[in-house]
């Protein structure tokens, strides 16, 4: 390329190459805007000038010895270009030798790209930063939302479920139950005459024996199985694959452990009525709900401290995990009897007085 190749008037506004002719002693004799912007502000504009101070590199005695030497071009490379007491630029470009000067072009202002590449770097490694604290938020964010969902499930009081955990519990064991006929059961529990440990021994006491019986309860059970605080100083159970018989059998056994446990503080032992029922063909939560809860009144009714199951489903369901479970819940000193639908424990401490108001 060389200066008559190109219109005057075409390079002459161009800004993102620098083309200037330089006389032999280093006058500039033309130069365009691309060149001209690479000035100090105060000689930019000058007609008359010489660009010797402003050539950094190469400077200009240094082409003036490479132009002897060699046919255009005669300097190849970087050519930084500036106010040498202020900003300089490097661009890419050759220099060529003609007979009474040389001309300079060069293109690519590589410290803007340069500029542009440190500037993306830092936006890549801030991005970087902000993934990183994203991911970290992100993580906190999720184990506030466990903590926020266990404490919407949990009864503060003692720990096990609350309602809602029952209520999502039962509608999840309802769903298995309907598509993979899978027995599953509920058990209702209710500690027996509350209200007199509240009355006599104070209600302070009576939490405190709330939360021992909820442990008490959690003992034994499988970690499949879920105890819900369903209000006040009733139980539930659900037992996923478990049909009535290894839950009454189950049931019997944690009866059997809350009688025998020492009172809590000054207050005495306890006992508590179990109701047990099976999920059937057809049952909603509700509806297994009440039948476990009549079961209960009934247990209630016929004098507290006893395990009731509910009538077993007329089909039997497929059997699963459950026989193993039953086998290993039925303590050996307890013979399984039923009768009217009522587990009696073979010997030991039930109460069989009648009435009571459930
Ligand atoms: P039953 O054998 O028929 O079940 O008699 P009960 O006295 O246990 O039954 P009732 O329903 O008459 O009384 C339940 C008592 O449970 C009444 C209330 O003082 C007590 N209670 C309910 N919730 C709490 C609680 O959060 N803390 C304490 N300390 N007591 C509670
Ligand atoms: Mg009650
Ligand atoms: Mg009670």
């Amino acid at each position: 390329m060389t200066q008559d190749a190109l219109p005057m008037e075409w390079l002459a506004p161009m800004r993102s190459i620098a083309f200037a002719r330089i006389a032999d002693d280093g006058a500039l004799q033309w130069a365009n805007e691309g060149f001209r912007r690479l000035l100090p502000d105060a000689v930019r504009n000058a007609s008359h000038l010489h660009v010797a101070p402003y050539l950094l590199s190469p400077r200009l005695d240094a082409l003036q010895r490479l132009a002897g030497t060699a046919a255009a071009p005669c300097y190849r490379g970087l050519l930084t270009i500036g106010d040498p007491e202020g900003q300089a630029r490097s661009l890419r470009g050759h220099v060529r030798f003609q007979s009474d000067g040389w001309l300079l072009m060069a293109e690519h202002d590589i410290e803007d790209i340069m500029r542009v590449s440190d500037a993306a770097m830092r936006l890549s490694a801030d991005l970087a930063q902000s993934q990183r604290e994203l991911i970290v938020m992100n993580r906190r964010l999720s184990e506030r939302e466990a903590e926020i969902h266990s404490l919407s499930v949990t009864d503060q009081l003692t720990g096990v479920g609350n309602r809602r955990q029952l209520d999502q519990c039962l509608e999840a064991a309802v769903m298995t139950a309907r598509t993979e006929h899978i027995p599953f059961s509920l058990v209702m529990i209710d500690i027996d005459h509350f209200k007199a440990v509240n009355d006599v021994f104070g209600h302070a006491i009576g939490d405190r024996l709330l939360q021992h019986l909820a442990r008490t309860l959690q003992e034994g059970l499988r970690n499949t199985d879920t105890v819900c605080r369903f209000g006040g100083e009733e139980f539930a159970i659900v037992m996923p694959d478990c049909d009535l018989d290894a839950a009454g059998a189950c049931s019997e056994a944690m009866r059997t452990r809350i009688a025998q446990l020492p009172g809590v503080e000054q207050a005495p032992r306890v006992t508590a009525t179990f109701g047990v029922a099976q999920w059937r063909e057809g049952d909603t939560a509700d509806s297994l709900l009440q039948r476990a809860d009549d079961a209960l009144y009934q247990g209630k009714s016929d004098g507290r401290n006893r395990v009731v199951c509910a009538d077993a489903p007329c089909a039997p369901m497929r059997p699963s995990g459950a026989g193993e479970r039953s086998r290993q819940a039925w303590p050996a000193s307890i013979e399984r009897r039923r009768r009217g639908g009522h587990w009696h424990p073979a010997s030991g401490g039930a109460e069989h007085s009648r009435g009571g108001s459930g």
